[in-house]
């Protein structure tokens, strides 16, 4: 029994009734982007169709109502990842911008030369190349926990590297490849434990799972609302309120300031310090009725769903001759996503195939080569599943890699 009902979630997602080369489209790349539901599509056409207008800078009533929707927002979700306040939720375009503007703000400000950033080999790039721009420019040193055989963080090592030097740790909450569920408790125990600050990048975990940064204690959280229901161009940096109030902001110019004067200037108050120029606010508002959805399902039971599909998955791709499934097996340590090879077939190749039966999978090195080096491997193909992933679309993508193993082989 899956824990949802999938077939009435489906219903709200117009976008999977449609056809892809003739066959049903069964989307299996929602760790890349996630489809949207018509209470998030409604919510952002109601703004542009009835009160549109820009907020914080009229006196008038339209520019009144955006600007109390989009405070409305920041409170939705600030409560959906426990946040002390809606002040310490910034909003960005994504999650890359959020680890950036820690890693341009905090880090150009408080880390130096032989400061150490410790960080993991499973990275994105998004909380990857920024570290490595930061060690270029400013002499950080990175380090890296290492890896067990399985794909999870081994630990054992961790408190040798976390010397006096450690400034910053950063990691993935769940990766986007090895689909690890890592629990952030015990390493941001140990790095406070040394003065170190933690950032959690939580692109793959807040959609799946139920986050509460207050209880982790992290210093700073990261996500990208397109991963979660929500529109593309907006993500949020939860940041705690002493760091977001020391750092500098990131970009500079309209709405950020307090006042200007032809010697000098003063910025607003955190959050909207860090958020220059006219915001997202329609997508930010999108983002508010993709969280009131996944609010009204419960993150328990989106975990539970998911943890009950992969756990398939990875039991019928186990079947398949030549598949390797990359990362663990156990599903109580996997995120909804399911990384595999299949012997002798390229995963692009692969992945055009499988698009040809309507099977949509994501194939290459899914922003994380560095990874791909330590595993000894170019590429990958990846499946990944959501709220409305069913058992069915599991069996779709197998039917789809046999039916891809046999075209190959003529
Ligand atoms: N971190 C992880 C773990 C991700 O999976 C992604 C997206 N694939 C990102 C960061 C970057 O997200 P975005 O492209 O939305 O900025």
């Amino acid at each position: 029994m899956l824990s949802l009902d999938v077939a009435r979630i489906r219903r709200d997602f117009p976008i999977l009734n449609e056809r892809v080369n003739g066959m049903p489209l069964v989307f299996l790349d929602s760790a890349a982007s996630s489809q949207k539901p018509i209470q998030v599509l409604d919510a952002m056409e109601r703004v542009y169709r009835t009160t549109y207008a820009n907020v914080h800078r009229g006196v008038y009533w339209n520019s009144e109502q955006s600007t109390e929707l989009y405070d409305e927002a920041r409170r939705k979700i600030a409560r959906f990842i426990g946040a002390p306040s809606p002040e310490n939720v910034v909003f960005v375009r994504n999650a890359t911008e959020a680890l950036n503007l820690v890693a341009y703000s905090y880090g150009r400000h408080f880390l130096k030369a032989g400061d150490e950033v410790l960080l993991t080999e499973f990275e994105h790039h998004a909380n990857f190349v920024p570290w490595q721009v930061l060690a270029r420019e400013v002499g950080v040193k990175l380090k890296f926990i290492p890896m067990t055989l399985e794909g999870t963080l081994d630990l054992s090592k961790l408190d040798e590297l976390l010397t006096p030097k450690v400034k910053l740790v950063t990691f993935a909450h769940v990766s986007n490849v090895l689909g690890t569920i890592t629990d952030p408790r015990p390493i941001i125990e140990r790095a406070h434990a040394i003065g170190a600050k933690v950032i959690v990048d939580g692109c793959q975990a807040a959609p799946h799972m139920p986050v509460d940064v207050k209880a982790l204690d992290c210093d700073f959280y990261a996500l990208s609302g397109h991963k979660m229901l929500g529109p593309t161009g907006i993500g949020i940096l939860y940041g705690k309120s002493e760091l977001l109030e020391a750092m500098p902001p990131f970009m500079t110019g309209g709405d950020m300031i307090s006042s200007v004067t032809f010697e000098d200037v003063t910025w607003a108050d955190v959050p909207v310090k860090f958020e220059a120029g006219t915001p997202a606010f329609v997508e930010s508002i999108g983002l508010g009725a993709a969280v009131d959805y996944l609010q009204a399902i419960g993150m328990e039971a989106v975990r539970a769903h998911e943890k009950e599909i992969v756990a398939y998955a990875i039991d019928r791709m186990s079947e398949v001759p030549g598949a390797t499934i990359i990362g663990p097996t156990n599903p109580e340590i996997r995120g909804g996503a399911l990384t595999f090879t299949i012997k002798d077939i390229h995963p692009h190749d692969l992945g055009t195939l499988l698009d040809r039966e309507g099977v949509a999978i994501r194939a290459g090195h899914h922003c994380a080569q560095p990874l791909h080096i330590r595993l000894g491997l170019k590429a990958t193909a990846r499946a990944s599943f959501y709220i409305y992933t069913e058992q069915r679309e599991v069996d779709a993508l197998i039917e789809a890699v046999y039916k891809a193993k046999h075209t190959l082989k003529k």
